[in-house]
């Protein structure tokens, strides 16, 4: 039986429930659909599965991008309801004729919803019907009539028109309704208390039934975040995880930079060596002047490439154009369409492709920037253009937008903070350095450090890397040179056991963080990935920061969504604990490839707390979105 249908502005006002289902939903399935897939660009979903004690729902979501509301259904997915995207799309036609944007509420629909629901109840059990007496050869077809009718018909594989799984719930009958999610791979996602209860179902997984489906897709709009807050706080209690489809990730392509030889690590990175090599063996590995190096670049205004904004004034003043958004290769796709009723999808697909290969040039993964291509195309699809206005431009300020709302940190992370405040509770504040080998863990954890002392932090080292020779020698130049204490008990320990005697000893000598160091490992790397996850299960540090390279491309997806999926299937509690945040190394070295940073906080939902930029220990800053965004654009 269908619980809920909800009809909403995308400014988060209610403008009709559906009273006579009146079902009071367990947890929050509402606010979290919104949360985890309405802000965040998820619109190659074809439904979202939320569960509850006690309750597992499906939700699934249309749009009326002209009049800017959002129509959501909620059912419990063990009933697969067949009828529910008919229904939706019944609702979205029948309510756009009597809304009024002055109007709130809206009780005469009440009739109209049950009269609509009848009506694609009886529909169902129709094609229930012909689909348990199918004519011989004919099953195709059947199929294809799903579709016209708009129902799902079914997201799991069919094989002659059978679908898999169908047949089963009382409400049902001829389809599954993608329930279940066993369908599509899945990537963990940090939620703000690490609780787990939902996922995605992608809408083309394996799906044979997404090409036909006209009003049911999923489409996700602009949404206002700040007035859905509103929304989203209400009984907010649960969180969901959002899982995104990662099974074109290219899970053996591996970062194309060669992963570092420690043992002749001098002779191979002699290029970004400023140091003397004279002392202790660590030093080898340290490509640092001294530490007194003056500020970190954390603390200073205007970061990651204010050359590309002084560039973008300079230019808009040179074309002369009121437009600033429609100048560069954008502007090659000038298209206007005079009078035009509304936006189709076949209007935008050539803004679209030609963003999609852009954010591509600058190193978006090809997964994501599709993506965002189909979430910016379901925000704009019906949607009046003005006259004369470009699609380009019109798809660019869309993409513009939704570039901002994933790049800007929903969920504040202050650092300095959190600190101040462990300290007030005695405790020092643990933060663990996570990632692939050669990335930069040592030397940004370094950086981190140095930022830290700047604020008058006391600091500890805890040398965890007790896998890689050389790690601990490394870790100790470090310490050396900022002269800050570290904790280190050799190679071939547990590296979980070292760190929880570092955050004893710190707790002991009163130093305010702990900044633990770990090794590289590669995210396949089960043994490793489980002996990591031991770490941050038995210290349950403050920060778990991925660090990753700014260099990757297509591999970011796979890298950052495997470790917070190992971490969380590898993990011995019912709660793990996954990526907090990111630190993006090596952002000196790659131009305007910017799109790393896109990439992996899309995939995972954390936020860049800091961007490595440099071989000095001042070279960590903070992410420009701005700067970014634009860069992404140009
Ligand atoms: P780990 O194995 O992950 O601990 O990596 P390291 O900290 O040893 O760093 C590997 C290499 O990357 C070293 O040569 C570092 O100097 C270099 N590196 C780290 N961060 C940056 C950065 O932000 N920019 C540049 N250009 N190089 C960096």
């Amino acid at each position: 039986m269908l619980e809920q249908l909800l009809i909403f502005t995308r400014g988060g006002l209610i403008l009709w429930t559906c009273k006579e289902l009146g079902n009071a939903l367990k947890g929050s399935p509402i606010d979290t659909l919104i949360r985890s897939c309405l802000l965040e660009e998820r619109s190659g979903a074809a439904s979202y599965n939320y569960d509850a004690p006690g309750a597992s729902y499906t939700l699934k979501w249309t749009f009326h991008n002209e009049l800017g509301i959002v129509f959501v259904a909620v059912y419990q997915r063990i009933l697969h309801l067949l009828y529910v995207e008919d229904l939706l799309a019944m609702v979205k036609r029948e309510f756009s004729q009597v809304y009024d944007p002055k109007r709130t509420a809206y009780p005469d629909f009440d009739e109209t919803f049950r009269q609509l629901k009848m009506e694609a109840l009886a529909r169902a059990e129709d094609l229930k019907r012909s689909n348990l007496n199918p004519v011989a050869g004919n099953t195709k077809k059947q199929v294809q009539g799903n579709n016209k009718l708009g129902f799902e018909g079914g997201n799991k594989k069919k094989s002659g028109g059978v679908v898999k799984n169908g047949g089963g719930g009382g409400g049902g009958g001829g389809g599954g309704d993608g329930g279940g999610g066993d369908g599509d791979d899945a990537n963990g996602r940090k939620l703000e208390n690490g609780h787990s209860n939902g996922n995605f179902v992608a809408k083309d997984a394996n799906l044979s039934d997404v090409n036909g489906r006209e009003n049911g897709s999923p489409n996700v709009g602009a949404f206002d975040v700040h007035k859905l807050q509103k929304l989203r706080t209400k009984g907010g209690g649960k969180k969901a995880d959002t899982v995104a489809k990662a099974s074109k990730a290219e899970p053996n392509k591996k970062v194309t930079k060669k992963n570092r030889v420690w043992d002749d690590a001098a002779t191979k990175e002699t290029k970004l060596d400023f140091t003397d090599h004279a002392g202790e063996d660590g030093d080898r590995n340290i490509d640092f002047v001294a530490a007194d190096q003056g500020e970190s670049m954390m603390d200073k205004e205007e970061i990651v490439s204010s050359e590309s904004e002084e560039e973008d004034e300079e230019d808009v003043g040179k074309n002369r154009k009121p437009d600033a958004k429609s100048k560069g290769w954008f502007s090659s796709m000038f298209q206007s369409i005079a009078g035009k009723a509304n936006l189709e999808k076949s209007d935008l697909e050539p803004a679209l492709k030609a963003l999609k290969d852009r954010l591509m040039t600058k190193n978006v993964a090809e997964e994501i920037a599709e993506k965002l291509c189909e979430s910016v195309a379901a925000s704009l699809e019906g949607k009046k253009l003005a006259s004369f206005t470009r699609i380009s431009s019109t798809v660019q300020a869309a993409m513009e937008e939704a570039l901002v709302r994933i790049l800007t940190p929903r969920r504040s992370i202050d650092i300095l903070r959190d600190v101040h405040a462990a300290k007030e509770q005695r405790k020092p504040y643990v933060v663990v350095f996570v990632g692939v080998n050669g990335v930069g863990k040592s030397t940004n954890l370094a950086k981190v450090a140095y930022w830290l002392l700047q604020h008058n932090v006391s600091v500890m080292m805890a040398a965890c890397d007790t896998f890689r020779s050389g790690a601990v020698e490394q870790l100790r130049t470090h310490a050396r040179r900022l002269q800050i204490p570290i904790f280190e008990k050799g190679y071939e320990k547990d590296p979980a056991i070292v760190a929880k005697e570092a955050i004893q000893e710190a707790s002991r000598n009163g130093s305010d963080v702990v900044l633990v160091d770990t090794a590289g490992r590669m995210q396949d790397n089960e043994p490793l990935m489980r002996a990591l996850s031991k770490l941050i299960y038995l210290n349950n540090p403050d920060l778990v920061l991925f660090v990753g390279e700014a260099l990757v491309g297509n591999d970011a997806v796979d890298q950052l969504s495997k470790f917070n999926q190992k971490l969380a299937d590898l993990s011995a509690s019912a709660n793990p604990r996954l990526i907090d945040g990111i630190l993006l190394t090596k952002f000196d070295t790659i131009d305007d490839k910017v799109g790393a940073a896109l990439s992996m906080v899309y995939i995972s939902g954390a936020p860049v707390m800091f961007v490595g930029c440099g071989q000095s220990y001042t070279d960590l800053k903070k992410l420009n979105v701005k700067s970014i965004v634009k860069t992404l654009l140009k």
